[in-house]
């Protein structure tokens, strides 16, 4: 699938070094050295609710991480995915009488042209479910071939045949430190799991399965749902976890550094993913995995089932700079949960305009320690706020010392500095 067009980032003098990531899976800072090549994979969107600013706040993070590594002199490869047949979408497209592969395809759409705005760099490969199955389908077929999946009969009018991954059998197999066993990623114990995993795309009541956590690896054809031939699984579609999974190895190293997503995708989401890549072939998934915040909206979390979502496309239509709402996201570190409000768009927007003043007074030797400023605060655990409040600093302090004039060295360098490392256009 298209991918979306690349924003230009300027060189800057110098270079970052390593990075210190919060790894949710070690749970704890771990340093990731500087290295020629680092890869990265952050679970896309399901194409029917784009883009409220919780996925936004996800890309822009790992966005950050891609500027850092770049800055580094690494060679970065980047692969989302976007889940473009699954439950929600067809649900949707049903309820408002939209042809899925329209919705689907209008919704992606909106989200590149977000992602754009945004100046949230590409990825190289941006890779939907429908075009993985026939990837999805031979490793499926392994797993039922090693005993480490099964296929359910029939009941209550379902078809026979949807295949499930064995999590029990998967864990009872785990015969070293790094192998993957239930609870590896997300450290939740098996009752919390069972509570969150209906709601997250699970189906723990479900008669038959050997244990309430399998999630499903092929789901049979039903009427009237689009299903695809699947050889030996019989006609039908794939499920979210191994879809991610086979498109992250088919296009990154083994393991790749680390897997990004949103706190609510730890589990299941990637605490399967980790375990059919490690029943695949042995190999871990991802070296690390790193997990954002959650954001709220008048006082709940933002999300489609409650109907307060704040779309991206919506402020842009607005008339917002896309620039301001870039700004609103990193004011606060991707870990934490935060709320959007109107004060603190208004806030970004008197920010945007601050430093674009101060870049034309900019005081003569202020932009190189501000460069290093930035580069300390990323390197440390992606902390965008820090940076923040350092380029405040930096234009007040010009604000109060010069007069407005044309753009001098140091306003050029830190211009290109906040356009490379956050990602903001001054
Ligand atoms: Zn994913």
């Amino acid at each position: 699938m298209k991918t979306w067009r690349q924003t230009p980032v300027p060189q800057l003098p110098g270079t970052s070094g390593s990075i210190r990531l919060f790894d949710s899976r070690l749970r704890d800072t771990v340093e990731i050295p500087a290295a020629p090549e680092q890869s990265f994979y952050v679970c896309g969107i399901t194409p029917y609710d784009a883009t409220h600013l919780g996925h936004a706040s996800t890309y822009v993070a790992f966005d950050l991480l891609n500027r850092v590594w770049r800055d580094a002199g690494s060679t970065v490869k980047y692969v989302q995915n976007t889940t473009d047949v699954d439950d929600p979408l067809l649900e949707r497209a049903d309820a408002t009488g939209v042809d899925w592969r329209t919705l689907a395809r209008q919704q992606i759409a909106l989200f590149q042209s977000d992602m754009e705005a945004l100046h949230v760099l590409a990825p190289d490969h941006y890779v939907g479910a429908v075009e993985s199955i026939p990837w999805i389908i031979p490793e499926v077929e392994k797993l039922l071939d090693a005993g480490l999946a099964y296929q359910l009969a029939g009941a209550e009018g379902e078809p026979d045949g949807d295949v499930y991954y064995d999590v029990t059998e998967a864990t009872r197999r785990a015969d070293s430190p790094d192998a993957w066993r239930l609870g590896h990623v997300s450290h939740l114990t098996v009752a919390e799991m069972i509570e969150v995993f209906g709601d997250r795309g699970g189906d723990p009541e479900r008669p038959g399965k050997h244990s309430p956590l399998d999630p499903i690896l092929w789901r049979e054809a039903r009427l009237g749902e689009p299903h695809w031939d699947g050889g030996t699984l019989g006609p039908g579609r794939p499920g979210w976890h191994i879809e991610c999974t086979v498109i992250a190895r088919r296009f990154l190293p083994a393991p790749f550094t680390v897997q990004g997503g949103g706190s609510d995708l730890a589990f299941p989401h990637h605490e399967m993913g980790a375990g059919h890549a490690w029943s695949m072939d042995h190999v871990p998934l991802a070296q690390h995995f790193a997990h954002t915040g959650m954001v709220g909206y008048e006082g709940e979390k933002m999300s489609k089932s409650r109907g307060n979502l704040v779309l991206v496309s919506k402020l842009r239509a607005a008339g917002v700079d896309p620039a301001a709402i870039r700004l609103a996201i990193l004011a606060h570190h991707y870990r934490s949960d935060w709320e959007w409000t109107d004060e603190l768009l208004d806030a970004s927007v008197r920010r945007l305009e601050n430093w674009r003043g101060a870049v034309v007074r900019a005081l003569p030797g202020s932009a190189e320690p501000l460069l290093a400023e930035i580069r300390g605060a990323l390197a440390d655990d992606l902390d965008a706020p820090r940076a923040l409040a350092a380029v405040d600093k930096w234009a007040d302090d010009c604000a109060a010392s010069t007069p407005g004039g044309a753009e001098t060295d140091d306003g050029a360098l830190v211009s290109a500095a906040v356009d490379a490392l956050l990602g903001v256009a001054l």
